[in-house]
């Protein structure tokens, strides 16, 4: 990639360190014991050590079923429209093991079986953290739980064919089709992106695609046409979802002293929204919402 980043190791991924107050943590998840920096970074680097944002009980979105989503700390884009830009950064996240993220996991095995559920792992972006993720795919399946990330597939790379056999479904964030569109909304290549959606239609991966639709910035026409384009290669593709823009995000921009460029940007209408929809069908993309 022509950025610096490699999707097997981002720099970052063994460089955060969360001075922790005693007590504090993710709600709900033990947060790490003490540790050596030694330590630490060779818990990382064997994906046993993850940093967490948060995570929450959610039901119909991130994929089937009543899911819980694990939002991992750390993303190398920059979307202007981002909804959760306390994700960004891995240092802004909590050091939490894998043994209590699966333990908390494996707390709502009943309610996905009942639910046709599962767990969803987003961000952030999971494939920052690609051992931790890995570990958390692959001990969850082993658990029989249906998985999911939520993902740029920018750093797909950083996934082998093995590791996405712990996949059951990949939400794929397309966020525009035209490589100067897509660079100047996220600041980073679109070509990862299509590489790794590639990839997963060649192993017959399910997926799901996701297109945020930002009025004066990804809904032009041409740009419909070029994700639509883009998606149509992709026959593994079950669905694609059409996500209106919306201002919920901006309150943080301020909180977290980043400087949020879209205060002027109205959601789209229904209709908008709709004809979108109705694009992407013309080109035969199986749209919903
Ligand atoms: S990929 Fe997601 S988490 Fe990362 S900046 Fe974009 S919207 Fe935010």
């Amino acid at each position: 990639m022509t950025d610096g980043i490699t999707g097997a190791a981002a720099p970052e991924a063994l460089e955060f360190e969360v001075p922790r107050v005693a007590g504090s943590g993710v709600a709900g998840l033990t947060p790490a014991p003490e540790m050596s920096r030694e330590e630490h970074l060779a818990m990382v680097r064997e994906g046993r050590l993850g940093s967490i944002h948060s995570w929450e009980l959610v039901t119909a979105v991130d994929g089937p079923g009543s899911r819980m989503t694990l939002f991992m700390a750390g993303c190398p884009l920059r979307c202007l429209y981002c909804h959760n830009p306390d994700t960004m950064k891995m240092k802004d996240g909590e050091p939490v093991t894998l043994d209590a993220v699966m333990e908390r996991i494996l707390r709502y095995r009943g309610v996905f079986t009942a639910s046709g559920g599962g767990l969803t792992i987003s961000g952030g972006e999971p494939l920052m953290q690609p051992a931790f993720v890995k570990n958390v795919l692959a001990e969850s399946k082993r658990h029989g739980i249906h998985t999911a990330i939520d993902t740029s597939g920018y750093l797909g790379s950083a996934m082998s064919d093995a590791d996405l056999a712990n996949l059951d479904l990949v939400l794929l964030d397309v966020k525009s089709g035209i490589p100067e569109t897509y660079r100047a909304l996220t600041g980073r290549d679109l070509q990862p992106t299509i590489d790794f959606g590639d990839r997963l239609a060649r192993l017959e991966r399910r997926v799901w695609v996701r297109f945020v639709l930002v009025p004066g910035h990804t809904d032009a026409p041409e740009n419909i046409d070029a994700v639509a384009r883009i998606v149509a290669q992709w026959p593994n593709v079950e669905r694609l979802e059409v996500l209106p823009f919306h201002q919920m995000g901006r309150d943080k921009w301020e909180t977290i002293g980043m400087t949020y460029q879209l205060d002027d940007v109205e959601p789209p209408s229904n209709d908008e929204t709709e004809a979108v929809r109705q694009r992407f069908r013309d080109h035969g993309i199986p749209t919903v919402y």
